[in-house]
């Protein structure tokens, strides 16, 4: 289903210098063009690959302590800082699985082995000096020993009571320190192979695990730079709040975009852990993120200003709390569908102006939009009665219109219609609220009846049905009419209430104090 673009994961392998350059900036233009069938097959190798290390390494998450970037004024306006910030939250990561790593290998043994000098303190950290970065790469140390031999093949060397079987501690102890040789060459092992270090099975095994894990990460973060293409969809501040879900483990892995429309790009996302015990995070997610560029918002701020439950904040806002309003407008305005039992996304989180929902459809595949899919006349005849009584809920209970109600925004999962986009969403007061349902019946009714839905209600009686309103016009332009000074009649009752409220406190009476 095209899925494009962005895929941002945990952090990558502490030894990988990867941050180093800014991780954002301009797309390197070299670009090497394969066949569809190389790409096919070699993804399909690594997945393979993947599940395969999967099932027998299971992953050891690293936690880091603590959220990595504290404070939300900081200033994220520069890409190689955020770069550098990053990098350093990844060394300080390194650093602890060290000092995990030492601790184990050390156990309660008298004579230590220290892992100091392996430590990669980043030269923006208050207590580094200059010159200790560049021995970390210790693969190329012209200096370095020759490798420790191995045993043969045949598992044991001597004869008769010299003879050492391939069980001895010792060299087995030494067979594993070399076998760190066939770790990824990302995996950095010291100077062990070197010396004559003797790892029991147990700590080889751990630091096995340990660089499998690390080398899917980086495989993983491979594929990010492979497909870049979609990155110009978030800016820089969009893309750390989403990598922070990451690393706080609420979303495990972000693998592409799902939409991209004028006013938001829609992501998938595979759900992590919940921070609290009592929320479940869906398996997986739909990650919509306002835009905020504020061109294609001028025309939606009908919706929004005009809406009593926003009227005092609008005037006061600025474009980018405005974009954060359209998100919380969706947020709850899902919870309201939610608590009626209408079918739609479940709201996961609202952070700023993203919003993590629960994902309509399956394996990475969004629901097909009811536009997009050929239902049987069955099928289609339950569509729209479950259509009309939604509606209907949506009314009474949530107290809402839709407002942007068609095949586009009706997603087909699970044998039933799914609601989603809701942030234009007013309550049936908005001075334009009826005129909104009325358009929405209208796309209903048009489509169903295309659809050759025998029972759909035209527009005007669907309009009724659903609103509980009895307007008789029995044509299109008499009924607007009708809808419209429904409109003024209640605009009017607002305005006389709002100029009964001024006058008090300006026709130079007293004031009235009623607390
Ligand atoms: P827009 O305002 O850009 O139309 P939408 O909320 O309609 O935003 O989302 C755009 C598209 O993203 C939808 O048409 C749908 O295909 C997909 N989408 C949005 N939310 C979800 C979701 N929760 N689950 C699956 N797909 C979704
Ligand atoms: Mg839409």
């Amino acid at each position: 289903h095209g899925l494009v673009g962005l895929v941002i994961t945990r952090p990558p392998p502490p030894g990988a210098n990867v941050y180093l350059q800014c991780p954002w900036g301009a797309p390197n233009t070299t670009s090497i063009s394969c066949s569809l069938a190389d790409v096919m097959s070699e993804q399909l190798a690594k997945e393979l690959q993947l599940e395969e290390e999967n099932a027998a390494f299971p992953e050891v998450v690293a936690v880091a302590e603590g959220p990595f970037i504290t404070g939300e004024n900081i200033d994220t306006s520069s890409d190689l800082m955020l770069a550098q910030m990053l990098q350093m939250e990844f060394d300080r990561e390194y650093d602890a699985q060290l000092r995990r790593e030492e601790k184990k290998i050390n156990g309660d043994s008298k004579v230590s082995i220290s892992f100091e000098n392996y430590r990669k303190v980043h030269p923006y950290d208050s207590d580094s000096s200059e010159d200790e970065v560049d021995w970390q790469d210790t693969r190329h140390d012209p200096y370095r020993a020759d490798k420790p031999t191995t045993t043969p093949r045949k598992g044991f060397i001597g004869k008769g009571k010299d003879i050492t079987t391939k069980h001895d501690e010792v060299v087995c102890g030494r067979k594993n320190t070399a076998r760190m040789e066939n770790f990824a060459p990302e995996f950095q092992v010291g100077d062990g192979i070197g010396m004559d270090l003797k790892l029991s099975n147990q700590v080889f095994n751990a630091l096995k695990q340990h660089a499998y894990s690390e080398e899917r990460r980086s495989a993983r973060l491979h594929e990010k730079k492979e497909h870049s293409t979609a990155e110009k969809a978030v800016d820089p501040k969009t893309r750390l709040l989403l990598y922070k879900m990451v690393n706080a483990g609420m979303l495990e892995t972000i693998t592409g975009c799902i939409s991209t429309g004028k006013e938001s790009v829609v992501f998938h996302a595979y759900g992590g852990k919940s921070a609290t015990e009592d929320k479940v995070i869906p398996p997986e997610c739909a990650i919509k993120v306002f835009k905020t560029t504020l061109n294609e918002f001028k025309n939606r701020d009908k919706y929004i200003k005009d809406d009593y439950r926003f009227k005092d904040r609008f005037s006061k806002l600025n474009p980018r709390k405005i974009i954060r309003m359209w998100a919380e407008k969706e947020m709850h305005n899902l919870t309201r569908m939610q608590n009626a039992g209408i079918p739609c996304p479940q709201v996961v989180i609202l952070k700023k102006h993203v919003l993590v929902m629960s994902f309509i459809g399956q394996d990475q595949v969004p629901a097909p939009k009811l536009k997009d899919v050929t239902l049987s006349s069955e099928d289609m005849k339950k569509a729209y009665y479950q259509i009309l009584n939604m509606m209907q809920q949506l009314y009474k209970e949530c107290n809402l219109v839709h407002a942007d109600l068609s095949e586009y925004n009706m997603l087909w999962h699970d044998g039933k219609v799914w609601l989603i986009d809701v942030s234009q969403s007013v309550e049936p007061t908005h001075p334009h609220g009826l005129e909104f349902l009325f358009r929405d019946c209208r796309n209903v009714s048009q489509f169903f009846q295309k659809g050759g839905v025998a029972e759909a209600l035209n527009e005007r009686e669907l309009f009724n049905a659903v609103s509980g309103l009895n307007i008789t016009a029995d044509n299109e332009v008499d009924f607007q009419a009708e809808i419209e000074a429904l409109e003024k009649m209640n605009e009017d009752h607002v305005q006389n209430h709002g100029k009964k409220l001024s006058m008090f406190s300006n026709d130079g009476d007293p004031p009235i104090y009623d607390e």
